[in-house]
């Protein structure tokens, strides 16, 4: 269960890989390089015999936990020694692929082919100067140079091609502002969203509201707003965490008969956090008893400055019971968009975020997602965190079938092969092929991270098992 590779070893004990494996053989243990892999009772061993040749003779009755405590002042002073190598000769850290050729590593570290070969051999690995090394065997045959080596991360946008050039000034178009609602629980950001959507369907299509995926479109004036139904701190949250920023206003609800509550306060911070400007919706203003004044102090109190006490905050006061402001707080967050200045690409391949994703039971994994810059079609290979496939069908927040979603529309796609989680990426990709070549590495980086966790855990488990 304890395994520790060779490799890992000689680096916890601050020694190369070929001392280690010469100590191990002069202990009966052979091994065949520094990949293999060593049982617990073996590497028990040698960090036993490190302590003699560490010129500090093992004292037969110091206590197990002074042995602890002398590992861990040893593993500290190594790490001294390695933080004072790395400041004295900050050039000698040099980045190198995953998988490297010889004569190219050596080229890269400044030494001779015949140099890093004479290692290579030491290490027990039998590798021509044209073959590849992974960047273990790297790491280890330049330490042994006293060369420090860190893995140089090619950034998947990069390695896939989802990073392209940046937009032409001239292909850039205004697009919809999109807003997140967000407050205290109760001071009505449903019942606001509902009234806006209601507003916006008796305006346009008596039919009433259809479909609902997640997030919705408002036209006013021509112009249109979208607005997610994520509750807001989600969409900051979990959102956020992943990179993704979806919204650009965040529209705060406070009831003007109960004023800043710990969710208001909660929601001024992420929206502050993200530098997403805030417009405040006044709510329940149709109540008999209820103190404006009174919210908009709190409002200051709490960093949110509204523009009649010298701020730049718009504040609107609305019902959502009676429908009294929503249009008024429409044109502001259309104000406030048009000060934004947004825009984005319609011309290049889709990317956004998932909003919302969850598996049906008839049409598999169906997602809500955002694109926020390109156009996404009908047929498109698309990638959304480790999840891919073709889109089979989109449709809108009307649930009408559209066959393709340009900047700032909220689609809900079928035909991915997997449920993203909300706040994935997605990126749309020019073939099949790297959709599933770059889901593929997430999965194996995700591996090896747990893989890796697992190797911490078995060290630390032998340092306390000594
Ligand atoms: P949320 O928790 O922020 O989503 O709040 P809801 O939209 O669920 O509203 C909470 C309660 O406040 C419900 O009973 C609503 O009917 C009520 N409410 C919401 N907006 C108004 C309003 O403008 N006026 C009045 N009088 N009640 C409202
Ligand atoms: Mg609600």
């Amino acid at each position: 269960m304890s395994k520790i590779r060779v490799y890992q070893l000689a680096k916890e004990l601050g020694i190369s890989s070929k001392e280690l494996i010469e100590k191990l053989s002069e202990f009966g243990v052979e091994v065949a390089n520094h990949m293999s892999t060593l049982e617990e009772d073996e590497a028990s061993i040698i960090m036993e015999f490190y302590d003699i040749d560490n010129k500090k003779p093992k004292d037969k009755k110091t206590s197990k936990k002074q042995n602890r405590e002398n590992d861990e002042t040893k593993g500290k002073e190594a790490v001294h020694e390695r933080e004072e190598k790395k400041q004295e000769s900050p050039k000698k850290i040099i980045s190198i692929p995953e998988k490297i050729i010889v004569k190219d590593l050596a080229e890269k570290i400044g030494k001779s082919v015949s140099e890093v070969m004479g290692k290579l051999i030491a290490l027990g690995v039998f590798a021509t100067i044209n073959q590849e090394i992974d960047f273990d065997t790297a790491e280890v045959i330049c330490g042994d140079l006293g060369i420090f080596v860190e893995k140089e991360e090619v950034k998947e946008e990069v390695e896939f091609g989802l990073e392209q050039e940046e937009d032409k000034p001239e292909d850039l178009r205004p697009r919809p502002p999109v807003i997140t609602v967000m407050g205290h629980v109760d001071h009505g950001k449903t019942s606001l969203l509902d009234a806006i959507r209601k507003t916006n369907v008796t305006a346009k299509e008596a039919g009433g509201i259809t479909q609902h995926i997640g997030a919705s479109e408002v036209e006013v004036h021509g112009n249109k707003i979208v607005f997610l139904d994520t509750p807001g701190h989600e969409a900051f949250t979990s959102m956020r965490a992943r990179g993704a920023k979806v919204t650009d206003i965040a529209v705060l609800v406070v009831a003007a008969d109960d004023g800043v509550m710990p969710q208001t306060k909660e929601a001024i911070n992420h929206a502050k956090a993200a530098n997403v400007p805030i417009i405040v919706a006044m709510n329940k203003i149709d109540k008999p008893n209820i103190n404006p004044d009174r919210v908009k102090q709190e409002l200051a109190e709490n960093g949110v400055l509204i523009e009649e006490w010298g701020g730049d905050t718009i504040c609107v006061p609305v019902s959502a019971k009676s429908g009294e402001g929503i249009e008024n707080l429409l044109e502001m967050i259309l104000l406030a968009a048009e000060m934004l200045e947004l825009k984005a690409n319609p011309k290049r391949l889709a990317s956004g975020t998932v909003i919302e994703a969850k598996l049906d039971k008839g049409r598999g994994p169906v997602a809500t997602v955002l694109v926020q810059n390109g156009t996404l079609k009908i047929g498109d290979s698309i990638v959304a965190g480790s999840s891919y496939g073709r889109v089979r069908a989109m449709m809108n927040d009307k649930g009408k079938a559209i066959k393709k979603a340009g900047p700032s529309t909220p689609v809900e796609i079928l035909g991915l092969s997997d449920v993203p989680e909300a706040g994935d990426l997605f990126h749309a990709v020019r073939e099949d092929k790297i959709a599933r070549q770059i889901v593929e590495k997430r999965k194996l980086k995700v591996r090896e991270e747990n893989l890796n966790a697992t190797a911490r855990v078995t060290l630390e488990d032998l340092f306390k098992h000594i």
